[in-house]
């Protein structure tokens, strides 16, 4: 058992309201189980929303309004499941300021890759949690 990102299963929750399937991903849920997951909705924030990225250390929507609280919750509510059904791997969604491993936006929306991780990614990598993305599958 493992836990994803709820969007690459097709789960409409990303920033704009729309699917960002992956195929890999799709494949893989039929062999095994995968616990879908939005950090980002499980943080209270509305579907669709403002998109946001991370600057700083803190992250900061495109309107300028600081909203790292939301992610932060989020990825702990991301740990909490991942503690209850003891997963050990997670696969989550490249490049978003809450699931990005490795490669994240630099803060200025203006489609620029640095790297570093996004909020949840980082705490379940910290609690020792194979964190995976898409791109690796
Ligand atoms: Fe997908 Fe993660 Fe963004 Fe939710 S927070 S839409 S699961 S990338």
């Amino acid at each position: 058992m493992k836990l994803c990102s709820a969007c690459l299963l097709g789960i409409n929750c990303r920033y704009n309201g729309k699917r960002k399937p992956n195929e890999k991903v799709i494949n893989l849920a039929v062999k095994e189980t995968l616990i879908p997951v939005c950090p980002e909705q499980l943080g209270g924030l509305a579907t669709p929303r403002i998109i946001s990225e991370i600057k700083n250390n803190c992250v900061v929507n495109k309107e300028g309004i600081d909203i790292t609280k939301n992610f932060k919750q989020g990825a702990e509510e991301v740990l909490k499941i991942v503690k209850l059904y003891n997963i050990k791997e997670v696969i989550l969604k490249q490049r978003s300021p809450s699931c990005g491993c490795g490669q994240i936006y630099d803060g200025t929306f203006s489609g620029i890759i640095i790297k570093g991780d996004g909020i949840t990614a980082k705490l379940l990598k910290e609690n020792n949690i194979n964190v995976i993305t898409e791109e690796d599958l």
